[in-house]
């Protein structure tokens, strides 16, 4: 087995040890590398830029864009260095839905912090799917996108009956984005959605992409707009200089930042160990399921939540080509810790789990019974989970010119867009973290720092209850 950056020591959250592994397992969505999967713009490491990102997925990438676009009379010098190759953590290995969440989780955070800020979270993910949108089409990027109805799926009896209660709970509210969720329960729910045994379902507006193709599209402008992306390139440390800026270190030598941002999702704690309590990385599972030539199975238009009888939750999302890309199943490997939380190893699957689709498709939805369905690749990938399910992201606190934007707890995909928009802004144009458009439950603060440092893994929301994870500042 490869170990994580090619050593045989372990490589838990918090520890200089928390960095990706070298080579990572297959992906359906990298079976064609792009060109610049493995480019280094210059053969040494610039002496200094005036930011340095750390980590070339969406959140580094997209913050680069922005940066860029957003601000060209800055005219700042932007390297990325990317431990790996370009968009190879879980941007490039994800389950391709930028889903917004209607209602879901919202109950949460309204129970956590009030309507308002609930309102905000609902109402950012719907924004960030429109300007996701918006740039597809506006910059012409070649990546499948999407603007389709997600099914959020009950197969559990009482588990439906709750989530009608959460719904009608959401429309009485003051959430005029629930205009868009239609739910259906009783005998139209089957019908509606395929899906066997639905107890009750509901829609509402979502997206699916290629997402390796859309972040390689912005590589490309970004390369072009004279950012320096150095891939195979991790960040072991960043220290002040005391002349000013901080200095990077890589296994290729030192870089100096004026500032420094640091994008790595999962791995964040490797460089910023105050983060170790805050985002732990943990793996999980996704593949695609396509059909054999000459068999037909009934046509899926629709994004899928599901939650079977049992409880067990899969995201799924048709693709044009006529295959599925499904992934979830935490509920099957959730009680075998060790293969999946704090654990950076992507380059093999999670060994309880990777059985848990081989029939999916027959087992789930009605008419695919004799569709000879069948996984075609399955993958692993690292999430950054955080402790509690918000992610983290504006100035590191305490510390002046370093930025964070991490740990999106598997949802990055309608959110990150508009978060480093934001973010470039604060990085250009020394804006507060208040007078962006950001959530105010995503700001990254000493006191939910503090909360994961001296709360216990069991009242956080990762592993335990979420007790300690809701207490308000
Ligand atoms: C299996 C799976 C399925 C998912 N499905 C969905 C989905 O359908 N919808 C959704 O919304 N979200 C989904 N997610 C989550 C989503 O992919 C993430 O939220 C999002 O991609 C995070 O983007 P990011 O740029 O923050 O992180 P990443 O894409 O992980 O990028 C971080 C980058 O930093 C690099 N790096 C790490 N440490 C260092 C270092 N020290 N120095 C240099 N580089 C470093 C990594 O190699 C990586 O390329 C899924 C995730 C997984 C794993």
């Amino acid at each position: 087995m490869i170990q994580p950056n090619g050593t045989s020591e372990t490589h838990t959250a918090g520890t200089a040890k928390c960095l990706p592994t070298v080579t990572p397992g297959e992906t359906f969505w990298q079976t064609q590398k792009d060109e610049l999967h493995d480019h280094q713009s210059t053969e040494q490491l610039p002496e200094h830029s005036d930011i340095v990102i750390i980590g070339a997925g969406y959140a580094g990438v997209g913050t680069a864009y922005h940066l860029v676009k957003d601000h060209p009379d800055a005219k700042k010098s932007i390297t990325i260095l990317e431990a790996r190759g370009a968009c190879s953590g879980a941007t490039g290995r994800n389950g391709g839905h930028c889903r917004p969440d209607f209602y879901g989780h919202i109950p949460t955070y309204i129970d956590r912090a009030g309507t308002e800020a609930a309102a905000e979270i609902a109402e950012f993910e719907i924004a960030n799917l429109k300007a996701i949108k918006k740039i597809v089409e506006q910059e012409k990027i070649d990546c499948d996108f999407t603007l389709a109805r997600s099914y959020d799926v009950w197969c559990n009896e009482e588990v439906a009956k709750k989530a009608k209660a959460v719904y009608d709970r959401m429309t009485t509210g003051d959430f005029p984005h629930m205009d868009d969720v239609v739910f259906y329960t009783g005998e139209r729910a089957e019908g509606m959605c395929g899906v066997k045994g639905a107890k009750a379902c509901a829609s509402f507006t979502t997206g699916t992409m290629w997402p390796y193709k859309f972040i390689m599209h912005l590589v490309r402008l970004i390369l072009a707009a004279g950012v320096n992306l150095q891939t195979h390139t991790p960040a072991t440390s960043v220290e002040a200089d005391p002349q000013g800026g901080y200095i990077v270190t890589t296994p290729r030598g030192k870089t100096h930042a004026g500032k420094v941002v640091y994008a790595n999702n999962a791995y964040v704690s490797g460089v910023l160990p105050q983060y170790r309590k805050n985002i732990i990385p943990c793996k999980g599972i996704c593949c695609r399921i396509t059909v054999p030539e000459g068999t037909t199975a009934p046509l899926l238009n629709d994004s899928y939540i599901n939650r079977t009888e049992d409880n067990v939750l899969s995201y799924l999302i048709p693709r044009s080509d006529g295959s599925i890309v499904v992934g979830g199943a935490a509920a099957v490997f959730r009680s075998t810790e060790d293969q999946w939380y704090d654990n950076v190893d992507d380059s093999i699957l999670i060994e309880v789990a990777k059985d848990y689709y081989n029939e999916y498709m027959q087992e789930t939805y009605n008419g695919w019974e004799k569709s000879g369905a069948k996984v075609d690749k399955i993958w692993s990938g690292v999430m950054g989970y955080s402790y509690d399910s918000n992610p983290h992201i504006g100035t590191v606190p305490g510390e002046q010119d370093q930025f964070i934007v991490a740990g999106f707890n598997g949802h990055g995909m309608p959110v990150i867009w508009l978060a480093s928009k934001e973010l470039a802004k604060m990085i250009i144009d020394d804006v507060k973290f208040e007078e962006t458009k950001m959530p105010r439950l995503f700001q990254t603060t000493q006191f939910r720092i503090d909360r994961a440092l001296n709360g216990k893994v069991e009242d956080g929301d990762i592993l335990g209850s979420g007790k300690f994870a809701a207490t308000r500042p």
